[in-house]
């Protein structure tokens, strides 16, 4: 099989041209621009056999990232497997907000809740090396995909298992950042994402669930004069504002995605 051919595969299979040329790509360990320049280099057959493979998987559904195994987030390479959710871009939002409240080389203790691959707690370290970053997710799995990315760019995060405040009883943190869960139970987009931790997705019952729990033990773990920056649904903006105004936050804002959709809203805890 050519290279030509391979790619003519993944059309047949009503894969994403992109798609196609990235998994091929990544399986020739060469750029996208090496391979449009070789099309008529022919595969070697364990190769194709492979690509054969990974076009199947994309075909059915299976993130690209899962089958390359990486994601950028926010500058930084993450590795990724189905047990941690796939980074958004819309979350490099939340990530841009806390890096506008953290003055470059001021210590604070910043806390990541539901870490998954690690992707906010990283980016913010990397971002300010001066921050302590603390992590957490109720997933070991998923904390032993964020610890593996901590130790491979050599960014020093704590990682702590548990469900959300309950492993940090007694800790204060200037800034507190999260993804949480927040689909509905019930929402039709649900079976789209069935290769992600379901528990990575939804909270079941109405989709906010974990945020207003996070909200609701925050005002005891925040320093007077902190922040909690929390990502929810494109719908959900009016309520997580209701939530953080009635735990006694100011400044509540909400911040719009990359698609335009309130997607972030944040808080300070009054001095
Ligand atoms: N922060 C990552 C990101 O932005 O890519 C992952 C976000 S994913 C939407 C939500 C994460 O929260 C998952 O890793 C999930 O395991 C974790 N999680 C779900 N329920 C939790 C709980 N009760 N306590 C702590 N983490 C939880
Ligand atoms: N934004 C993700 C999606 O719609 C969901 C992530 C989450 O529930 N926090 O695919």
């Amino acid at each position: 099989m050519r290279i030509r051919e391979a790619l003519a595969a993944g059309r047949e299979l009503g894969v994403d041209r992109l798609d196609t040329q990235l998994l091929l790509a990544h399986r020739l360990q060469r750029t996208r621009a090496w391979l449009l320049a070789h099309d008529d280099d022919a595969l070697e057959p364990p190769v194709a056999a492979q690509f054969g493979a990974d076009l199947a998987r994309r075909a059915a559904g299976v993130p690209l990232a899962y089958i390359v195994g990486e994601r950028e987030f926010h500058g930084l390479a993450l590795q990724v497997t189905p047990a941690v959710l796939v980074p958004r871009p819309d979350t490099e939002v939340l990530v841009d907000w806390a890096l506008e409240l953290l003055p470059p080389e001021q210590p604070a203790q910043v806390l990541d809740l539901g870490t998954g691959s690690g992707a906010i707690a990283l980016a913010v370290k990397h971002a300010r090396p001066a921050v302590t970053v603390v992590a957490t997710d109720v997933s070991e799995a998923a904390l032993a995909v964020a610890a593996a990315n901590a130790k491979r760019l050599a960014l020093e995060v704590d990682f702590v298992a548990g469900a959300w405040w309950q492993p940090l009883a007694g800790r204060r943190f200037d800034l507190v950042l999260s993804n949480p869960p927040y689909i509905a139970g019930d929402d039709e987009h649900l079976p789209a994402l069935r290769h992600e931790p379901r528990g990575a997705l939804t909270p079941e019952g109405d989709g906010l669930d974990a945020l207003r729990q996070i909200v609701a033990g925050a005002p005891a773990q925040l320093v007077p004069g902190g922040w909690l920056l929390l990502e929810h649904g494109y719908d959900q903006a009016e309520a997580v504002q209701a939530l953080l105004l009635g735990a006694g936050f100011t400044a509540v804002t909400t911040r719009h995605d990359l698609g335009t959709q309130p997607r972030c809203t944040g808080g300070c805890l009054p001095r």
